[in-house]
């Protein structure tokens, strides 16, 4: 073991960064980011990213240490906080989850209302009943699922009008060609998504997203839904910002009724800039999650809200053991920057 990671360990056994905590983040908000949340055993794994997916075994115990240093505080309670001062708990907590994955529903949900913890859910629209999110999804599972084989660059070379390299076997040569598709024009390589969909779409266990009539459950859970927009495309990337702010938020609003609107989003990819703030709130929109590194000073505010959000990466938080390293999410949670708002 390192001296860091000695030193590290000692800090949180002997209850010092615990100390650190109370004292330094009792009036700040942490919001934390998760995405798919699956069993271990789920066949979903072997074509699931493992850097934007948890094991419902690792959220288990992340959400025993939330409980065992946090106060988990609702999206509404929050809300209430920054527009009318209404009190929060010391050490509040937000959980989120981008993207509107089915496995929100079918396993995060149960475990939230076991610990009768609160989440807002921010879903794309336009992915709702889709087999995956997005192209990016669909080829990544396709190249794990070892079902990105030469036939399909092909198709997706003739489809484009130019060359790609094919044999994408290792992941350098599947980071390569996600750089190319990625550099393109996001109209030109629009053109692959029909077949990227149609493809993953014979994966096991698809659709991967929330259906429809899910939202209502979600909501059903007690959990609070927002907008990802429509299309998962970086908001300052695409055409009309206001068109997929407006129109994800309509959808989701005849879903989950007009008595719990929806007044916060989460941009896609992080990308985000003032423009679409603006663009938000003059939409009604009263909050963003964003990815703004750090946890949130709690405080009035008028203009639209900004909530700094830390990713939880399982990948990293993971002992030698396959455990969540508390030493590790303590040092990653508690030491973070206070953000201001504005
Ligand atoms: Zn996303």
């Amino acid at each position: 073991m390192g001296l860091k990671q000695s030193l590290r360990k000692l800090a949180y056994s002997s209850g010092f960064l615990h100390r650190y905590h109370r004292k330094k983040n009792h009036d700040a908000l942490t919001v934390v980011l998760f995405h798919r949340v699956l069993p271990k055993d789920n066949p979903e794994w072997d074509t699931a990213d493992p850097e934007w997916s948890v094991t419902l075994e690792f959220f288990r115990e992340c959400l025993q240490f939330f409980q065992q240093h946090y106060s988990v505080v609702s999206f509404p309670q929050v809300l209430d906080h920054y527009q009318h001062g209404a009190p929060l708990p010391g050490h509040p907590l937000l959980i989120t989850f981008d993207d509107g994955w089915k496995c929100n529903l079918k396993y995060a949900a149960p475990l939230l209302s076991e610990f009768g913890f609160p989440a807002i859910v921010f879903v794309t629209s336009g992915a709702l009943g889709k087999p995956i999110l997005s192209w990016q999804e669909a080829l990544f599972a396709l190249w794990k699922s070892g079902k990105l084989d030469d036939a399909k660059v092909s198709t997706m070379s003739q489809t484009l009008g130019m060359e790609l390299p094919k044999e994408i076997t290792s992941r350098a040569q599947y980071n390569r060609l996600l750089g190319i598709l990625r550099g393109l024009h996001p109209e030109k390589r629009r053109l692959l998504d029909p077949a990227l969909l149609e493809w993953a779409g014979d994966l096991p266990d698809v659709p991967f997203m929330l259906e429809h009539e899910e939202v209502v459950q979600l909501r059903d859970h007690g959990l609070h839904i927002g907008s990802h927009g429509i299309s998962h495309e970086s908001l300052v990337k695409v055409d009309d910002v206001h068109h997929e702010l407006r129109v994800s938020r309509q959808i989701l609003e005849e879903l989950v009724g007009q008595d719990q609107p929806v007044l916060c989003f989460s941009p896609p990819q992080g990308q985000y800039d003032q423009q679409t703030l603006d663009a938000a709130h003059s939409l009604g929109y009263q909050c963003a999650c964003t990815n703004r590194t750090g946890i949130n000073a709690i405080c009035r505010h008028d203009g639209i809200i900004n909530l700094g959000r830390i990713n939880i990466d399982q990948p990293y938080l993971l002992n030698k053991q396959g455990d969540l390293d508390a030493s590790k999410l303590a040092s990653l949670l508690f030491r973070q920057p206070i953000l201001e708002q504005g």
